[in-house]
C-alpha cells in the first residue's frame, strides 16, 4: 500500500498544504492527477509525493485515511522542473500551489484526435446589375464593390452595415466561400535576409552573452525580428528548443506567419484564442518532441520543453505579459527562472523597454544590445499639433486641418493611413446639460459610453447595456448631450469628410468574433481599405509597407490616468504607433495631436529618444518612490457588502501595522466593480522578500479565519 500526498483543488478554500490518501495501485506517481474524496464531494488533485506504507503506519494517523478514487493520468503532467517552478511561483506571487499547476497546463488533457479542417472564408461579389432604385448609400456600397471586384464579407458588412445586407437580400451581391487566403506578406517574407552590420553585431553579442538575460533594444523597424529569428535557427541547430513569446497573437498574425514561413511545419502555436482541443494538440506536439519551437502568448512559457536553449519575449514591455488572475505571474520572471533551470538564454526585445528592464540593463545585470537605426535608414517625419491652438476650446474638435490635409493627400496617392484613438464607442459620456447628471453604470462606478450603432449605453467595465433614458432621472428634462469622442464617432466623422475612403475600424466592438482581428488586418494589408482606425490594438506589430501616415488623434489622453505608469504607457503607445508609418520604401509621416506639448513623454516620443524618456521617468519614479526603486504589493479586498470589506481590511491593517520596514499606503476605496465594493492596501518597500512575507501573513490569516471577502494579491502589479 502507498500513502499519497495530494494538492487538491477546492472551489472555496485556497489550501496550500497537501492531503493524504491511501492507494493500492502501483501506478500512482508524483505529478499525475487523481480523483479523491473530499468532505462529502469528490475532487481532482495533483500527487506531490508517494511513500510506501503498511497498515501500522496508517493506524498512527489520528484521522481516517481515505482511498484515492481514480488515477487520471498514466504519465506525470507535472515534472520536477514544473514542481520546482510552482514552488517558486507560490512564494513569489503568493498563490496556492494548485493554482500554479493549473496555469501551467492546457485546460483539457484528454486525448482525442481531430485533424485541422481547411479554413474557409466568406467573400462577396456582384452577381447582377441592380434593377431597382438604390439609396445613395446602397449605390456607394455597390460602386465600391464594383471597383474592387470582391471583398471579404466581414469587411463588406463592417464598411456598409445594413446597406451591404440589403444588397445581398436584393440578390445584387452574392456571398461565396473560398479557401482562406494567407496574409499577403507571407510569400515576401519567407526567406532569410542577409544581416546588416548592426544586426550582425547584435547577433554576435546575443550568441555569446555571459549574462542569462539580454535586452535587445532596437527602434521599430530596426530588424529585431530578423535577428531573433536567425538566432532561434542557430539554437535549434544545436538541438535545443526555442520559445518565442508575443503579446497577443491576434494582433501579431504577421509574426506567426514569419516564424511559420521560416521554420515550416515544425512550429507549435499556443495562445488563448485556441479552443481547449487545439491547445491540447499543440501541447502534445511539444510533449511528444514533434516540434522544437513554439510561438505563443503568455501561457506558452509553460510549454513542456525539456531542453530549452532560448526564450525570446518580443515587445517585452507589454502589459499582457502579466497574468491578471491568481497566480499573478509576470511572464518575464518565469522566462528567467526557466532559462536558469535549463542553462538557456533569454532575449527581451523592444523598442520601448519597460523601465524595470532597461534599469537592469543599464546596471549590467542584463546585457544591453542596441539597434538604433531603421533598416530603411529613415524615421517617419514627426509633426506635433497643439490642439488648443489648432481648434481653440471647441469640444467638437476631432482632427486638425494638418491631419485632414495629410489624409487627403495620402488618399490621392493611394497610400494607406492609420488613425489611433484610444477610446472605443461613440461618445464616452452622456450628460444632462440642464442639471449636469451623468449616466453611470448601476453596477460599477464608471460613466456609461454611448454606442451609436446599437443605440445603447454600454459599461466598458462590466458590459452592462441599457437604452438611453428618455428623460433625465434627476431633473426630468430631455436635454442630453453626448460628450467626448470614441472610435465610432471618429469613423463617422472621417467618412463624412472623405466619402470615397474605405474605412476599417478595429476595436473591442469589431473584434469580438474569432479571427476578426486577423480578417481586418488581412483586408487592410490587401488594400481593401484605405484607412484603418482604432484603439491601441492597431499600434502593435503591424508591418504594412503602404502605410505612410499615422495620425494620433488624442495623444495625451492617457497621461490623465491616475496610474504611476501613465507616462510610460503614453510613451510606449506613441512610439509604437509611430513605428507603423513609413516601414517600406515610401517616406512616412506621423501627426501627433496633443494638448500638453511639453510633457516629457510626448517630447521623447516626438524625437524617438528613449533615453530622454528613461531619464525623466526614472527621476519621477525615484521622487515618488515607485518601481524600479521600490517594490509594490497590492492587496485588494472585495465583496458585495461594504461592511464585510471594511471588516477584513481592518483585520489586515492590524497585522500590517505591527510590521516595520515597509510603507503601507491606504487602505483606499476603489471604484465599485460589478456590484462589488473594493478596497486596496498597497505595500511599498525596498525589500521584496519582506513585503511578500507581510502579504503572506495577511493571506494566511484571511484563509484560516475563512473570511468571506475575496482577497486578490498582486505582487509587482503592472497597472494600479
Ligand atoms: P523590428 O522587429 O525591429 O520592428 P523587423 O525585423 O520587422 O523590425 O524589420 C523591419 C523591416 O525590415 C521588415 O520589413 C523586414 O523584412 C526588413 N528587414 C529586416 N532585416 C533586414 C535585412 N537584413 N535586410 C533587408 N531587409 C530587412
Ligand atoms: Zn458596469
Amino acid at each position: 500500500m502507498r500513502l499519497v500526498h495530494v494538492f487538491v483543488e477546492h472551489p472555496i478554500l485556497h489550501l496550500d498544504h497537501t492531503f493524504t490518501y491511501r492507494c493500492y495501485d502501483a501506478n500512482v506517481k508524483r505529478g499525475v492527477r487523481v480523483q479523491v474524496p473530499f468532505h462529502k464531494t469528490s475532487i481532482i488533485g495533483f500527487v506531490s509525493k508517494v511513500e510506501e506504507a503498511d497498515e501500522q503506519t496508517l493506524a498512527k494517523y489520528p484521522y481516517e485515511i481515505k482511498e484515492i478514487t481514480k488515477i487520471i493520468d498514466a504519465e506525470p503532467l507535472i515534472n520536477e522542473e514544473l514542481f520546482a517552478l510552482a514552488d517558486w511561483m507560490g512564494k513569489t506571487y503568493i498563490a496556492p500551489r494548485i493554482a500554479c499547476f493549473q496555469c501551467m497546463l492546457p485546460a483539457k488533457l484528454k486525448p482525442s484526435s481531430t485533424h485541422g479542417k481547411i479554413k474557409m472564408e466568406t467573400w462577396v461579389r456582384i452577381c447582377k446589375e441592380p434593377t431597382q432604385k438604390l439609396t445613395e448609400k446602397q449605390q456607394a456600397a455597390y460602386e465600391q464593390l464594383e471597383r474592387h471586384g470582391c471583398m471579404r464579407r466581414s469587411t463588406f458588412y463592417q464598411m456598409f452595415k445594413s446597406c451591404g445586407k440589403k444588397l445581398i437580400a436584393y440578390g445584387i451581391v452574392e456571398s461565396y466561400e473560398q479557401e482562406a487566403k494567407a496574409s499577403l506578406l507571407e510569400s515576401e517574407q519567407d526567406e532569410e535576409k542577409t544581416l546588416q552590420p548592426d544586426q550582425k553585431k547584435a547577433m554576435q553579442k546575443l550568441l555569446h552573452a555571459t549574462q542569462v538575460v539580454s535586452l535587445l533594444h532596437g527602434v521599430t523597424g530596426s530588424g529585431k525580428t530578423e535577428v531573433f529569428l536567425q538566432l532561434a535557427k542557430k539554437v535549434l541547430e544545436t538541438g535545443r528548443q526555442v520559445v518565442l513569446l508575443v503579446p497577443e497573437i491576434a494582433l501579431t498574425p504577421q509574426m506567426v506567419q514569419r516564424v511559420k514561413a521560416r521554420f515550416g511545419k515544425a512550429v507549435a502555436i499556443y495562445h488563448s484564442a485556441l479552443n481547449a482541443q487545439e491547445k491540447y494538440e499543440q501541447y502534445q506536439l511539444v510533449k511528444e518532441h514533434k516540434v522544437q519551437i513554439v510561438v505563443g502568448t503568455r501561457s506558452a512559457i509553460f510549454m513542456p520543453f525539456d531542453h530549452l536553449g532560448l526564450i525570446i519575449l518580443d515587445e517585452e514591455h507589454d502589459t499582457s505579459y502579466k497574468q491578471d488572475a491568481t497566480p499573478r505571474y509576470h511572464c518575464r520572471d518565469i522566462a528567467v527562472w526557466r532559462a536558469k533551470y535549463h542553462h538557456a538564454k533569454v532575449v527581451l526585445a523592444s523598442a520601448t523597454p519597460s523601465l524595470e528592464t532597461y534599469a537592469r540593463a543599464h546596471k549590467g545585470i542584463y546585457q544591453l544590445v542596441e539597434m538604433p537605426k531603421r533598416i530603411n535608414a529613415r524615421f517617419p517625419e514627426m509633426q506635433l499639433v497643439e490642439m488648443r491652438k489648432a481648434v481653440g476650446n471647441s469640444e467638437s474638435y476631432l482632427l486638425s486641418n494638418d491631419l485632414l490635409d495629410a489624409i487627403y493627400e495620402r488618399l490621392q496617392k493611394k497610400e494607406q493611413i492609420v488613425l489611433l484613438l484610444n477610446r472605443r464607442g461613440y461618445t464616452p459620456i452622456l450628460r444632462c446639460i440642464s442639471c449636469g447628471f451623468v449616466q453611470m453604470c448601476p453596477h460599477c462606478d464608471v460613466a456609461m459610453s454611448y454606442h451609436k450603432e446599437e443605440q445603447v449605453l454600454k459599461c466598458h467595465t462590466c458590459g452592462h447595456t441599457m437604452s438611453v433614458p428618455a428623460y433625465c432621472p434627476t431633473c426630468g428634462k430631455a436635454s442630453w448631450r453626448y460628450l467626448g469622442i470614441g472610435t465610432q464617432k471618429l469613423e463617422e466623422f472621417v467618412q463624412i469628410k472623405f466619402p470615397q475612403a474605405r474605412i476599417l475600424r478595429m476595436d473591442a466592438d469589431t473584434t469580438g468574433k474569432k479571427h476578426a482581428h486577423e480578417d481586418i488586418l488581412k483586408s487592410f494589408g490587401n488594400h481593401e481599405a484605405d484607412i484603418l482606425l482604432g484603439t491601441q490594438m492597431i499600434a502593435k506589430g503591424l508591418d504594412f509597407d503602404n502605410v505612410t501616415l499615422v495620425g494620433i488623434v488624442n495623444g495625451d489622453a492617457m497621461l490623465n490616468r491616475s496610474d504611476y505608469r501613465s507616462g510610460e504607457l503614453t510613451y510606449d503607445l506613441l512610439e509604437q504607433a509611430s513605428g507603423r508609418s513609413g516601414r517600406g520604401d515610401k517616406a512616412g509621416k506621423v501627426i501627433l495631436q496633443v494638448y500638453d506639448t511639453q510633457h516629457y513623454a510626448i517630447q521623447s516620443a516626438l524625437h524617438h529618444d528613449y533615453l530622454m524618456f528613461f531619464k525623466h521617468e526614472m527621476r519621477y519614479r525615484h521622487l515618488a518612490g515607485y518601481p524600479p526603486y521600490r517594490y509594490l504589493v497590492s492587496l485588494v479586498f472585495s465583496h458585495k457588502t461594504k461592511k464585510m470589506v471594511e471588516k477584513d481590511v481592518k483585520a489586515a491593517m492590524q497585522i500590517l501595522e505591527k510590521k516595520e520596514n515597509g510603507k503601507i499606503l491606504g487602505p483606499a476605496s476603489l471604484n465599485k466593480l460589478r456590484d462589488e465594493y473594493r478596497m486596496r492596501i498597497l505595500l511599498k518597500g525596498k525589500d521584496q522578500a519582506l513585503l511578500n512575507h507581510y502579504a503572506w501573513d495577511v493571506y494566511q490569516n484571511h484563509i484560516t479565519k475563512k473570511a468571506r471577502t475575496r482577497l486578490d494579491i498582486d505582487v509587482s502589479p503592472v497597472v494600479l
